[in-house]
């Protein structure tokens, strides 16, 4: 692969590359967005369609900008030094697939790969809400609980690339929903955009005067709506979530201690609704001294935090 030069001026191509949406941008070294491109991602049985789409794209980029390397994001488990990605499950043609290497051999550019909830991490930490820390724990609360761990200022990856699994922590271990990893009762099945979908058709029956019966249409959008409205039945959903949340976030404190918890993705939209039920399960669990040290906060980057992660990642340290 192309090594990067480091004394470079020019921009990264950085790309977060989701089951539905393939989003990227050009970033400089202080990070700042200059440029920004999105389609839809390939839906191909094979990976060169995608590598066709990023090449195509970066080739766009290159008429009017000079880019010096290209970074990509990827929902799953990917091994940075091979730039490997290993699973992602909702982009199977890439597992096994060496993205990097096929980038970077077609653009002739040094190419890094990296999971998109690390890379988000990395972007609250640069440009977001943890600027100045050195150990987080970044959450992003969409149609899954995605986790990035950064400790004394560095990512950390596990053995195999596959760590900081937060969504798929057990907060209910007896009873406990069944999760898409085969376990149950994790706390992606109480605290992503899905779970409180989910969880307001189940206790629906029970209130029978809110404004979300009947709706087939349900978006976890439209039960915040209802929620500052004061719908009981909304209000219900995000106490549950918020402490099941909390109850995930005190074992994470308790085993960290970090400085900084930085909470991101569309369901933050209801964090009014679910901050006190979140607060009040910390407070009951974790150890009173390493709860009062720790900044509970919401993400700042929103969707571009994987995209500015990515550009970071790809430029010297
Ligand atoms: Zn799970």
């Amino acid at each position: 692969m192309v090594t990067a030069d480091k004394t470079d001026s020019g921009l990264i191509f950085a790309a977060d590359l989701g089951g539905t949406h393939l989003r990227a941008a050009t970033v400089d070294r202080c990070g700042r967005i200059h440029s920004r491109f999105k389609q839809n991602t390939p839906q191909v049985a094979d990976a060169t369609a995608i590598v066709d789409a990023i090449v195509k794209a970066v080739h766009e980029f290159q008429k009017g900008e000079q880019i010096t390397a290209v970074s990509l994001v990827v929902p799953g488990t990917v091994k940075v030094e091979e730039g490997a990605v290993v699973k992602a499950p909702n982009l199977p043609c890439l597992d096994g697939f060496r993205l990097a290497e096929a980038l970077s051999s077609r653009l002739e550019l040094p190419a890094v790969l990296e999971n998109d909830a690390n890379a988000a991490a990395v972007g609250e930490m640069w440009q977001g809400a943890a600027v100045g820390c050195k150990s987080i724990i970044c959450l992003t609360l969409g149609t899954g609980v995605g986790g990035g761990i950064i400790l004394d200022g560095k990512l950390w990856r596990g053995v195999d690339g596959a760590a900081a699994e937060i969504g798929h922590m057990c907060v209910d271990p007896f009873g406990g929903v069944a999760c898409t990893c085969g376990s149950r009762g994790c706390l992606e099945v109480f605290a992503s955009a899905t779970a409180i979908v989910r969880m307001t058709r189940e206790a629906s029956p029970r209130y029978p005067d809110s404004v979300l019966q009947g709706r087939e249409d349900l978006t976890a959008a439209m039960i915040f709506d209802a929620g500052k409205a004061d719908d009981e039945l909304a209000l219900e959903i995000f106490r549950r979530m918020g402490m099941y949340l909390g109850i995930g976030l005190a074992n994470l404190i308790n085993i960290l201690n970090p400085e900084m918890i930085v909470i991101g993705g569309g369901v933050v939209n209801g964090w009014d609704l679910f901050e006190k039920h979140m607060h009040q399960q910390v407070e009951e669990r974790a150890f009173p001294s390493l709860a009062a040290r720790v900044k509970i906060v919401r993400a700042k980057c929103g969707d571009d935090a994987g995209l500015l992660g990515a550009a970071r990642l790809a430029l010297p340290s």
